[in-house]
């Protein structure tokens, strides 16, 4: 549906003559060169020869010693399989993996082109610093020494929050493990990463009302989906390998795709049934559908009693969404919201697809609990077909986020209260004392020592970090009006592209303002271009994740296993060995990797980081997943049921695919992992769970434990609290401990005078306990246990460590506890401001958050359309990436606004002129205008992908030379403006405003 900008003939898909010879002889890589007469920049350019892929001849490639290699795609969530040929080193060919249950040959189009982004010719190739406004080249340990000098001196100066560590969903798991606890070694918090500005109101959201903040099934579950109900999310662009599964339920059992969107996607091309709805009003229309559904009685009466708790309250709020209503705020007929029940109630179970249209919201996290609170009244959760399926962004943003790269979190969403560091610090082997204070104690505006409510000194340790969609606040705001002691001076921008962010003209004053600004990631990215800095920035080249090896965990929980295709490329090199080399510097790297082995003199074994974390992420059960398994699933794909994603025989026999969590207990445990969660018609050993005992067991009186239902095979016929030693004890069932899980126990308590040594641990059977033991241990519990045996006793028994308990519809912490329906701060409906409100200004995070302050000016007239944002098929994320693969900047040359042609015309403006969007803060970008009705009326969109120009401005001077993406545009973000989630500081991109002018 997009415009192909090249006119000409399509080429045919043909080996081109060097691959020809590639492929009849084997060569390395020098005489590979040689022959082909190109520069390392030209194994890119043979994509523009017209590359490629073509299924594996194992007889080949074996006859010619060409190895393969699997690794998994770096792009999106859904994990497709990429196999690697591999010639003496050299990269010369890929395939997609035909065994994968996720992507079953297939590959989109960024997959297809994941040779070209590692053997990318516009990659960083060393280090570079700017000096004089010139980029020079210096080496690594220049490099590490002026950087690290510099963030010393601040940390002294300034404190340690005063340098902001911005990790990424690049990251593989260890990485993204070692980058969380080096910030914690460093003594910040001030660490986050792109889960901020994608779902981290899903996250906020879906773990607050049944415990968890994933993905709920899987995409292959979606095969057993009677209905699909799909609102802001664009899998066929975004996702587009998911998009296999979702056709099979739709072909196979007639499923009803039902696509909400402001937006006539490439997706809602496919669909039954097309919403088209006003951005920003989600709850209004999930409230209409759910005023059907309760008015005609249809909901599930019998699951809401059992399993959900505060549907009353629900109840009334949805009372007011009459069909007159909702079509006056949403723009929806009443009577077509009445057959989308109505084929949802008839078409059970049913899943709910959603993505950041639904996520990137001021009240983001009341519309992703309005869509867990509708799957609740339909009774789709917590069944095969049902589910809340959240397709997450980047290949790992799901481990990333998992792992704690989060300005509000340790691994495993511990939080950042004092046991969590408690916890840590014991699986870390760390002296907790030396860890706190390596932490700034905040100071008030007075200079003396601020106290919390009982008193106490608060120590930064303990509070949220700045998130990385403020941190250009962090830099620009009042010191006075910040919760940390000086504003952020040196920003590290590490796999993270600025341009995804909104506010980019603050951005670029926030970027001149800083000491230094530090960027390391395999690409340059608009952060070395944006502003007008002369001295003070450094490019640190990275490798991308096809030069290391590792863990990376798919949208459904799954975990996979990256084995490394080649060596580092240029001067290159992998996260964890930067981290170390900064560990050095800073003078803890001995502290920070006691635990880990080194492989060379700078890289940290990276199965040994996985079995750390192994040991540590009990809440989330990311501690079954040796690195040995996780290999052995890999090995074994083709063992797997495509729709079950359990194995049937072979090594992996019984186990689901990638092992999803929670993956409980010990490896040795060997629990199968968890295809869909909160299903109870499994046992919790086979991958079954109730919804999580996480808020208590009462609420105003009323009981918020599961009623009478549980776990097949759970010796517990009704709800039930978290697991800990006292409840094991209560039971009796204390003694299925074995000697060793105690002693581990007792470790963890601390009990005085025991002290075990590892190798007694080893040998603990007919070990003595102290004879209050069980006193001593009772407050320990299944995410403390650091031996694993309360979950171990606990499932044996047929029951979840983690209780069983109610979902809930209302989340008394959050600033709405019943979702509700909230205009956005830059609204063109005025009288809809009215009745419904934003939130008044506040603090969190550390920061001052407008909200009632803007909405309460009236920017429609002069701005009167809305603009919202998304993503293309060829590109992904901020686009440094892929828009330096000539494969795919072929395939999308300009950047673009969409522009309903009644709205252009009233505008004067032509399909293909240049025109100028602007937004209400000032911010503006020069695109071409694409005429089209995928866009309502008064509505326009532009995709996010583009950097390098600026304000009509082109960069490309601005970048060293030859690592200028082969194609460039205007970022949306310029235009777009201020607003934030009330839960989780979320950026709103999809519901601002702006004006249209021809250029
Ligand atoms: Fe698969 Fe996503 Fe990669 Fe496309 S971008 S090949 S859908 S993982």
């Amino acid at each position: 549906m997009l415009k192909r900008k090249t006119s000409g003939v399509v080429r045919a898909a043909s080996r081109t003559p060097l691959l020809t010879t590639v492929a009849e002889k084997s060569v390395d890589r020098r005489a590979f060169l040689r022959g082909s007469g190109l520069a390392i920049g030209g194994l890119a350019a043979l994509g523009m020869t017209g590359g490629t892929v073509t299924r594996a001849n194992a007889q080949e490639a074996v006859a010619r010693a060409v190895d393969t290699v699997k690794t998994v795609c770096t792009h999106c969530s859904v994990g497709c399989t990429v196999v690697a040929e591999v010639d003496n080193g050299v990269w010369i060919g890929q395939e997609p993996g035909y065994d994968s249950p996720f992507n079953l040959g297939a590959h989109c189009a960024k997959g297809a082109a994941v040779r070209e982004h590692a053997h990318g010719e516009r990659r960083l190739k060393y280090p570079m610093k700017k000096e004089g406004g010139v980029w020079k080249r210096i080496s690594w340990d220049q490099a590490i020494t002026e950087i690290g000098d510099k963030m010393l001196d601040v940390r002294e100066k300034n404190g340690p929050d005063s340098v902001y560590w911005l990790g990424s969903a690049k990251h593989n798991n260890e990485q993204a493990y070692l980058f969380r606890k080096f910030a914690a070694y460093w003594g910040t918090n001030n660490v986050d990463h792109q889960a901020r500005i994608c779902h981290s109101t899903t996250v906020s959201g879906v773990a607050n009302t049944w415990g968890y903040g994933a993905m709920t099934n899987s995409y292959n579950d979606i095969h057993k989906s009677k209905a699909i109900f799909l609102i802001g999310g664009n899998p066929a662009e975004a996702h587009p390998v998911s998009l296999l599964h979702m056709l099979k339920a739709k072909e196979e059992n007639n499923a009803p795709l039902i696509v909400c969107d402001p937006r006539f996607t490439r997706t809602a091309a496919h669909a039954d049934e097309y919403v088209r709805f006003r951005p920003g009003s989600d709850v209004a229309l999930i409230w209409g559908l759910l005023w059907h559904i309760f008015e005609n009685g249809w909901e599930d009466k019998e699951y809401i009693r059992t399993r959900v708790w505060g549907m009353d309250q629900i109840k009334d709020e949805v009372k007011k969404w009459t069909p007159e209503e909702t079509e006056r705020v949403t723009g929806v007929p009443g009577a077509q919201l009445e057959r989308v029940a109505r084929t949802l109630v008839n078409n059970r179970p049913g899943t709910l697809i959603w993505c950041m249209g639904g996520t990137q919201h001021t009240n983001g996290n009341n519309n992703t609990r309005a869509y867990c609170i509708l799957q609740l009244a339909l009774g789709n959760m917590g069944v095969a077909g049902g589910g809340t399926n959240i397709f997450r962004g980047h290949d790992n943003v799901q481990g990333a986020t998992d792992l704690g790269v989060l300005s509000h979190d340790l691994p495993g969403y511990y939080g950042l209260v004092p046991g969590a560091w408690a916890h840590w610090a014991k699986v870390w082997g760390e002296d907790l004392d030396w860890l706190k204070g390596r932490f700034a104690m905040l100071n008030g505006p007075d200079g003396q020592p601020a106290v919390d409510a009982d008193g106490n000194p608060r120590s930064l340790m303990n509070e949220n970090g700045i998130p990385v969609s403020r941190w250009i606040d962090g830099v620009l705001e009042d010191p006075a009006n910040i919760d940390q002691n000086d504003t952020i001076k040196v920003m590290v921008l590490w796999g993270h592209a600025p341009n995804s962010q909104t506010r980019m003209t603050e951005m670029k004053t926030a970027m001149e303002k800083l000491d230094t600004l530090v960027v390391i990631d395999p690409f340059p990215t608009v952060s070395a271009v944006l502003h007008d800095r002369t001295d003070g920035v450094y490019l640190l080249p990275a490798t991308t994740q096809f030069e290391t090896r590792g863990s990376v965990t798919a949208s459904n929980r799954s975990l996979q296993w990256r084995d490394q295709v080649m060596a580092p490329l240029f001067e290159s090199k992998t996260d964890h060995e930067i981290i170390t080399l900064f560990a050095k510097k800073f003078g803890f790297a001995d502290r920070l990797l006691r635990n880990i082995g080194m492989e060379s003199e700078n890289v940290p074994m990276i199965e040994d980081l996985t079995r750390e974390f192994n040991r540590g992420m009990w809440t989330v059960g990311y501690t079954g997943q040796s690195p040995e398994r996780i290999k052995l699933h890999m090995a074994n794909q083709h063992t797997f049921d495509k729709t079950t994603l359990r194995a049937d025989g072979g090594p992996c026999d019984g186990d689901y695919y990638g092992l999803p969590w929670p993956c409980w207990g010990t490896p040795e445990m060997k629990h199968p992992g968890t295809p869909n969660l909160y299903d109870m018609s499994q046992s919790v050993a086979n991958g079954g769970l109730p919804f999580r005992a996480r808020f208590g067991v009462e609420r105003d009186g009323e009981n918020l434990l599961a009623e009478g239902v549980y776990t097949v095979g759970s010796e517990i016929q009704d709800g039930y609290p978290e697991f800990t030693y006292q409840m094991l004890r209560d039971l009796g069932w204390h003694t299925d401990l074995t000697p060793r899980e105690k002693a581990i126990i007792a470790r963890v308590a601390a009990i005085d005078g025991f002290d075990v040594s590892d190798e007694e641990i080893g040998e603990a059977e007919g070990m003595a306990f102290p004879s209050d033991y069980d006193d001593r241990v009772s407050a320990i519990n299944w995410k403390t246990d650091l031996s694993g045996g309360i979950q171990r006793v606990a499932i044996k028994h047929g029951c979840a460590p983690y209780g069983n308990a109610k979902a809930r519809c209302v989340v008394w912490t959050f600033p709405d506890p019943v979702p509700l329906h909230r205009e956005p701060l830059y609204s063109n409906r005025r009288d809809l401001v009215a009745d419904y409100p934003t939130y008044e200004d506040r603090k969190f995070y550390r920061l001052p958050t407008l909200y009632a302050s803007i909405q309460s000016k009236d920017f429609s007239q002069d701005y009167p359309i809305i603009l919202t944002s998304g993503r293309l098929v060829e590109y992904e994320g901020g686009g440094d990436e892929t828009r330096s693969n000539p494969w795919l900047a072929e395939l999308q040359q300009d950047m673009f606004v969409e522009i309903n042609p009644r709205d252009a015309n009233n505008l004067g403006i032509r399909d293909g002129s240049m025109v100028w969007v602007e937004g209400p803060e000032g911010g503006k970008v020069r695109v071409k205008a694409m005429l089209t009705q995928r866009v309502g009326a008064g509505v326009a969109f532009m995709p996010f992908h583009f950097g390098g120009h600026f304000q009509g401005e082109d960069l490309r001077s601005k970048y060293p030379e030859g690592a200028d993406p082969y194609v460039l545009g205007e970022s949306t973000n310029t235009a777009q403006t201020y607003g934030y989630d009330s839960v989780t500081q979320m950026q709103e991109t999809k519901a601002t405003l702006c004006k249209i002018t021809a250029a």
